[in-house]
């Protein structure tokens, strides 16, 4: 007998992440190169001996923690595991079957798949010639079945950040019942006048949405945040996988925020390191967008998967999309110099070779 699973889930396409091979040089999934700080380890070893207890459900000393950190009421954050569980929440939160997500496609590559996951329409708005949001667009885009509309700042994969001002006329435009997340999951790394938090006031459509996986260097311990008005707080709760955010993760996210000068600084380096790849790539003769965030982009289109296999080839994991391009998170200098080496050869130049400039 066949067993009865939704029809409607061969439609969508499994979340594919980085790759991974032993020894190789994992470029491929926006993580941070360094352990968690000793103290963040500590805090992890010590919440272990408590095991067989359930997790706090409500995160109650992490939402402090972060109430106090970010300077906002307590009941307007809620915590999930990892902000991608945040976004599946807000899709679950807001839509029931044939209700319609609106995004920027090329996007994070969940947003499709928690739409579908709901039962709701994905649509995607193509990005601007220079690989940023369509914000005119997407506000066409907009319909009387629209509930939720994802805006990823920086752009992942493109890295591109809109400015305050772009974000504030397009909130304002947007009707006051369709639920907007601003997805800063690479805020730390985003040295515009973009800050999702100070948009929130007098907009309770409005969600920001953070994580712990990327500057705070906790991906492998799955915890990030929401902030929005106590209503959507309130919706999220509903839809909340029960102990989801796990001790461990609360105890790690609680520390790092208390190490978060330290942790923070790391975020100069990144960015100055992202500017070197950025330049020696530009000097190679690739065409690299300017990026907010802990990667590049390299717009290969139909190259992209050739050009991906082969850096793999080289020993250096980066991440093709499709027939859009190359996603390469910024490591240590050792690192980005090993895929330098690989990108400005001449082979694979010639790889890249129809959107190399003249
Ligand atoms: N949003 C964006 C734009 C991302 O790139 C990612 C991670 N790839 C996430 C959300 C989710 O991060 P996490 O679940 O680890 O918090």
């Amino acid at each position: 007998m066949t067993t009865r699973t939704r029809t409607d889930l061969d439609s969508i396409p499994a979340y594919v992440p980085g790759k991974n091979f032993p020894g190789a040089i994992k470029l491929a999934s926006n993580e941070t190169t360094s352990s968690p700080l000793p103290g963040v380890q500590d805090a992890i070893a010590a919440a272990v001996t408590s095991a067989n207890r359930y997790p706090d459900n409500g995160a109650t000393a992490l939402i402090d923690a972060l109430a106090a950190s970010l300077n906002v009421p307590r009941e307007n954050i809620a915590t999930g595991c990892g902000s991608v569980s945040l976004c599946q929440e807000l899709t679950h939160a807001t839509c029931k079957d044939g209700d319609e997500v609106v995004y920027a496609w090329r996007s994070f590559e969940a947003y499709p798949v928690v739409t579908k996951v709901a039962g709701a329409v994905p649509v995607q708005v193509p990005l601007t010639a220079d690989y940023g949001h369509d914000l005119d667009a997407m506000l066409a885009a907009i319909t009387d079945r629209t509930r939720l509309v994802f805006v990823c700042n920086p752009n992942n994969p493109t890295g591109r950040s809109l400015g305050r001002a772009e974000l504030e006329r397009f909130l304002d435009a947007v009707p006051d019942h369709v639920v907007v997340a601003l997805d800063e999951a690479y805020f730390e790394y985003n040295r515009t006048d973009a800050d999702g938090i100070t948009l929130l006031p007098g907009r309770p459509n409005v969600v920001v949405l953070r994580t712990f996986s990327k500057a705070y260097g906790l991906a492998g311990i799955r915890v990030g945040y929401a902030v929005a008005d106590p209503s959507i707080i309130t919706a999220l709760g509903k839809v909340h996988i029960p102990f989801s955010v796990n001790t461990l993760a609360q105890v790690a996210a609680i520390a790092s925020l208390e190490a978060s000068d330290e942790l923070l600084a790391r975020t100069d380096g990144v960015i100055a390191e992202r500017e070197r790849v950025r330049d020696a790539l530009i000097a190679a003769g690739y065409d690299v967008p300017q990026t907010a965030a802990n990667f590049v982009y390299l717009p290969l289109e139909e190259r992209s998967g050739a050009f991906g296999a082969a850096s793999a080839e080289a020993g250096v994991l980066v991440r093709p999309y499709g027939d859009d391009g190359v996603r390469v998170t910024i490591g240590d200098a050792h690192e980005n110099d090993a895929f330098l080496a690989f990108a400005t050869k001449d082979e694979a130049r010639t790889l890249a070779g129809a959107k190399l400039r003249a």
